[in-house]
């Protein structure tokens, strides 16, 4: 990849229309590295023309065709595994262990997981007649607008992508902004697979005027979304002119359930992993702990020497475990929140601060923070906070844990940790959420759907469900009778 990029239109590298362009910064040093353009209005109509092009042929090919394109895909991810996962790490400071052993292979097997399951995608004969044959079929939606943020730069484009394209839809993408970099080059690398000019446009721009021309474009035919609550709603009032369809894969309050009788060793385990995780950059991360009271004190003392130990640094060093965050006004936004918290009856336990290493003075580094005897009418305990910083409260019965879990404007997903998995399972059904965890936390594959509910938006990504996502049923109806004489033709004569 060259510093300055170029946006990816119907198969070729082009300039934005206007010369401007958009730094990409290493959230590790606070350094620019990269540039691309800053794309408007008129390269939205450019990209979706040039997907309206080649829309038909593509999905005018045999479905095994579509198929094996991204299972080559797949395997040029694979190949490529050390140059994303350094880029990645790069332009969004996840560490490196992260993205060599997670993201980028978990990219490889969403395309080889969707080569895979549309091969099998059906229709159904309906049992109308004798007189006709009545039978549904799925069909690609046109040209889709994917929008994705900047928490799994490459993991929530080729999410949306790779269920889009196999089912003959073609794409515009649009990445964040302050991570862009991973986007482009698995456009580049779809051209090299065999996907035909014009399937995969990527186009970097602000959301406010590139990602909002998307939404309002007559010529997309969904919007596939993953990002902020805010954003969310704001794009779902802009489709509206269009009646467009939008998936909206929004943010996450996510409550972690320790019961009485939780594997406690196990429970801290999985609260590091659900808490620290990407810095706590994850829509399902655990951030409201509710812990029954006669385990609080233990919990909460083994939970602090665990993170206490987390290594916080360069990403891009083998050993660091937690990164930076993203970038600079977000690191701000997390500070303020614990600030309050600061100020609140909670009481800090853990971190609070910004390490002060040599690797981390120049990044957007925030410690792994723990408050303790927290509620939830606190601010921080009901706003995602989008960092490394949770909130332990205590509590006395299941009903109340289950309220305390449920009291919040968001649906996306929780856990419950037990060794009943009869209470485990029938807390799960109480737990107002997409996904709910029982002895796990932040637990998810292809073949898992994946959406949450209330203001953590619906629809699904991954799994079969996602095909239907990008697909529209047609019913067709064939009359089977012939002639001219159809009995209900009566009843105008
Ligand atoms: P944002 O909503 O700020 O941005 C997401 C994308 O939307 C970016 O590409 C952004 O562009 C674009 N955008 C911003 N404003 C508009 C607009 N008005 N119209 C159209 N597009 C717009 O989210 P973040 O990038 O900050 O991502 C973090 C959020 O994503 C968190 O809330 C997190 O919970 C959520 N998320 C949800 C997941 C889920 O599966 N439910 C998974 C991962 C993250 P630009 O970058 O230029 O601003």
């Amino acid at each position: 990849m060259t510093p300055e990029q170029k946006v990816l239109i119907g198969g070729k590298w082009r300039e934005a229309a206007t010369a401007e362009r958009m730094e990409v910064i290493n959230p590790a040093n606070g350094k620019p590295f990269a540039s691309v353009p800053k794309c408007g209005p008129k390269d939205v109509d450019r990209a979706v023309a040039a997907a309206l092009e080649a829309q038909p042929a593509w999905a005018g090919r045999p479905m095994s065709d579509r198929s094996k394109i991204l299972l080559k895909l797949s395997q040029l991810v694979r190949d490529h595994l050390e140059e994303l996962a350094k880029l990645e790490t790069l332009e969004q400071g996840s560490p490196i262990r992260k993205t060599m052993g997670m993201d980028i292979p978990q990219c490889a097997e969403h395309f080889e997981y969707f080569a895979g399951i549309a091969r099998g995608m059906t229709g159904e004969t309906l049992p109308v007649g004798p007189w006709c044959a009545s039978m549904t079929v799925r069909e690609p939606l046109g040209v889709v607008g994917l929008i994705t943020p900047w928490n799994f730069p490459a993991l929530m484009v080729v999410w949306k992508m790779a269920a889009a394209i196999v089912t003959g839809n073609t794409c515009v993408v649009k990445p964040p902004s302050i991570a862009p970099l991973t986007s482009l080059r698995i456009g580049e690398l779809a051209l090299e697979a065999g996907v035909p000019p014009g399937v995969v446009n990527v186009i970097t721009g602000p959301g406010s005027t590139a990602g909002e021309a998307m939404v309002r474009h007559q010529d997309i035919a969904k919007i596939g979304f993953t990002g902020d609550s805010a954003t969310g709603k704001r794009i779902m009032s802009l489709a509206s002119d269009t009646v467009k369809p939008v998936g909206l894969e929004l943010g996450g309050k996510n409550p972690f359930v320790v019961l009485a009788d939780a594997d406690i060793d196990s429970a801290v385990e999985g609260a590091v992993w659900g808490a620290f995780f990407n810095s706590g950059q994850v829509c399902a991360a655990a951030s409201r702990f509710y812990i029954h009271e006669s385990l609080y004190d233990e919990f909460a003392k083994k939970f602090v020497s665990a993170a206490r130990t987390l290594r916080v640094g360069d990403p891009m060093k083998a050993e660091t475990v937690m990164g930076p965050l993203a970038y600079k006004e977000h690191r701000d936004k997390v500070e303020a929140y614990i600030d309050e918290a600061k100020k609140s009856r909670a009481k800090l336990l853990l971190g609070g601060e910004r390490p002060t290493t040599s690797e981390t003075k120049d990044g957007y580094f925030v410690a792994p923070t723990v408050f303790g005897d927290c509620s939830n009418d606190m601010a921080f305990m009901q706003d995602e906070m989008f960092g490394p910083v949770v909130g332990l409260v205590r509590f006395k019965t299941t009903d109340e844990a289950i309220a305390l879990a449920n009291d919040t404007r968001y649906g996306l997903s929780g856990s419950v940790w037990t060794k009943d998995v009869r209470t485990g399972l029938s807390m799960a059904g109480r737990i107002k959420a997409g996904t709910v965890w029982v002895n796990e936390h932040l637990c998810i594959s292809c073949e898992t759907p994946w959406g949450g509910c209330k203001e953590s938006g619906w629809g699904k990504d991954a799994s079969t469900m996602a095909l239907e996502e990008y697909t529209m049923t047609k019913h067709i109806y064939v009359d089977l009778m012939g002639g001219p004489d159809r009995p209900w033709y009566g009843m105008l004569k």
